[in-house]
């Protein structure tokens, strides 16, 4: 109870301090049952300060496999269009290298559309800084031309937090001001990963972490629907693929080397945030997937009756499956029988096959995925034992 009395008026005392600024309350929505902030709420505490990281040249490089959207040549602008519905050129300028915002003009967005990935923006703010608060500096990545990662010039300017630079906008602020100082370039890296909705239903939420400088200011937040000015956001069917959209809000901002990286489709484990174990419902799940896989795979050997039992008995160590087994067990007595009616010379050139054949076996029925009654089994371990090469097993 007194840790809760510590934190409201720690809180209030903030709020006076932020308020004094500039802040306007009765401003965005209020606070609710799962929020305890309104949005654009000045209360909410300014981000921290942390020095940022050295420009690095070399981690700002695109890897192998980048798209690059913009390399501040004029090359990379035909990879971009105006904000419309109609498209077409935009009006915004490379200059010095960099791909500049001219106010009043519009969005741009990219020509390509896309989802899950690593982005790396750069961006500069006007030099010298004119304006205050959310008039300093204002851009906005958008990824899929959703979702916002706040552009700003918060170097030496407050504003509400859940609109700094480096916020999702609407929806959190940045852990930290790691910003550089205006003029300078902005390094920021972003993981993202849009929310997945399957028939109305939400099956993967969206994430997204970011680095300002280095410096790690989003950690997996969450994504709330899209965010926006004002409005809290609200879940709800999002698109596969979108543009990334730059934003023009009267500032001429600049951006140079954005490219991207697609990421892979999401597993149950990259949901959870975790490496390990994985719920048991996602485990049953991608285990009856891998079998599907494992006997679509056997399905095409029907030349190679050997390889071809083997796979589908590597099958059951996903899913347990009587047909299978079933199969698998009567493809075993054939082969078996098979080796019986080999001359010993003949069945010499075997050896290896057999004992391939015996240690998967051997492997399915410890782990319980086999029966042990197949009959094939004890007749393979007399041919076995007659040839003797049970005890070379035993060297
Ligand atoms: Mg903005």
């Amino acid at each position: 109870m007194k840790k809760q009395f510590t934190f409201v008026a720690a809180a209030l005392l903030l709020g006076v301090t932020a308020q004094a600024n500039t802040g306007s309350a009765f401003y965005g929505d209020p606070p609710d049952a799962t929020h305890p902030w309104a949005i654009h709420d000045w209360n909410r505490p300014q981000p921290p300060r942390v020095e940022p990281l050295p420009y690095d040249a070399e981690k700002a490089k695109p890897p192998a496999g980048a798209v690059v959207l913009c390399d501040g040549t004029e090359a990379t602008l035909a990879k971009w269009e105006c904000d419309k519905p109609e498209g077409g050129a935009t009006k915004w300028i490379i200059k010095d290298g960099a791909f500049q915002c001219v106010p009043k003009s519009g969005y741009v967005r990219t020509k390509e559309k896309f989802g899950d990935c690593q982005l790396h923006v750069e961006w500069s703010a006007p030099t010298p800084p004119q304006g205050e608060s959310q008039g300093r500096g204002n851009s906005g990545i958008f990824l899929m031309g959703a979702v916002e990662c706040q552009v700003l010039d918060n170097y030496d300017n407050e504003t509400y937090a859940d609109g700094f630079a480096c916020s999702i906008y609407g929806i959190r602020p940045p852990l930290a001001n790691a910003l550089r100082k205006p003029g300078e370039w902005q390094q920021i890296d972003i993981t993202f990963r849009r929310p997945v909705y399957e028939g109305g239903k939400l099956t993967h939420p969206g994430f997204m972490t970011v680095y300002c400088n280095g410096v790690l200011v989003q950690n997996k937040t969450q994504l709330e629907g899209t965010g926006g000015h004002r409005a809290r956001a609200k879940p709800g069917p999002y698109p596969d693929v979108g543009p990334l959209k730059l934003q023009d809000h009267g500032n001429p901002v600049r951006f140079r080397n954005i490219w991207y990286v697609a990421l892979p489709a999401r597993t149950a484990a990259d949901d959870e945030g975790i490496s390990g174990p994985l719920p048991e419902e996602a485990t049953a799940a991608q285990r009856k997937e891998l079998a599907a896989q494992v006997r679509a795979a056997a399905a095409q050997l029907g030349d190679k009756p050997l390889d071809q039992m083997l796979r589908l008995a590597e099958s059951l160590i996903y899913v347990a499956d009587d047909a299978t087994a079933k199969d698998v067990c009567a493809r075993f007595c054939a082969y078996v029988a098979g080796l019986q009616q080999l001359p010993k010379a003949k069945l010499n050139d075997k050896k290896d096959d057999v004992k391939r054949v015996r240690s998967a076996f051997d492997y399915l029925i410890k782990f319980k995925c086999f029966t042990p009654d197949c009959p094939a089994r004890a007749d393979l371990e007399k041919i076995v034992k007659a040839q003797g090469w049970d005890k070379e097993k035993k060297k």
